[in-house]
């Protein structure tokens, strides 16, 4: 399993836990965690607290009880089944295969622009999520956020500022962020991208292609 540097923040795991994300994110979030033992074994632990304790009791007490949670788990962890989680062939984790409907070669892309392409999910309608095709040594086009954008890489990877996303991980983009960003050289990079707002385009033509694209 290649390493995994940008991960799902609490947050993220003990909503998803407790059963409160949109589904755009669920899947997103679903994706990572089957790319990711961490991000797995934390979710074990709020899972193992009780999500819908979450609601009902301080934060630090619950990260207190993952704590006690997580030391015991790693302690039991040769124990655990992990065959439902083992590395799938092809591309996509199952979870996501279940909503194309296969792997990549399943993917109905639409262009973009830019040599840019997309495929919008089917998904209950206050969140959407869509697969991305960026070709190498692209970008995406400048835009920013009215809410939460998370970026799950599939394959190949790109760099935003001075970070940079390989596969299975994860780029947490807030409102505040205006970011750009650029594949790799080398092989297009797929990403599964999850936004609870529409995408706000800077600039005059990426404006017009937002409208008929709903990106
Ligand atoms: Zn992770
Ligand atoms: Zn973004």
């Amino acid at each position: 399993m290649t390493q995994i540097n940008h991960h799902l923040t609490d947050a993220l795991l003990m909503s998803y836990a407790a059963g409160t994300l949109p589904e755009a994110f669920n899947l997103v979030v679903a994706s990572h965690i089957s790319l990711c033992d961490e991000c797995r074994a934390r979710l074990g632990a709020f899972e193992a607290v009780g999500g819908g304790l979450l609601t009902e009791i301080g934060e630090a007490e619950v990260m207190a009880d993952v704590e006690d949670v997580l030391a015991r788990a790693e302690a039991i962890d040769s124990e655990i089944d992990m065959s439902g989680f083992q590395a799938e062939a092809g591309i996509f984790p199952r979870a996501l295969q279940e909503y194309v409907g296969g792997d990549l070669s399943a993917v109905r892309w639409r262009p973009v622009g830019m040599g840019v392409k997309q495929a919008i999910l089917k998904t209950s309608k206050s969140a959407n999520v869509r697969l991305l095709y960026i070709p190498a040594g692209a970008q995406m086009p400048d835009h920013g956020h009215r809410g939460t954008e998370l970026t799950l890489v599939l394959r190949g990877a790109f760099r935003d500022q001075d970070e940079h996303f390989a596969r299975g991980d994860i780029e947490i983009a807030t409102e505040a962020d205006a970011h750009t960003p650029i594949a790799d050289e080398g092989v297009a990079c797929i990403c599964l991208a999850a936004t609870d707002a529409p995408l706000k385009f800077q600039g005059l033509v990426p404006r017009i292609v937002q409208k008929f694209v709903r990106i």
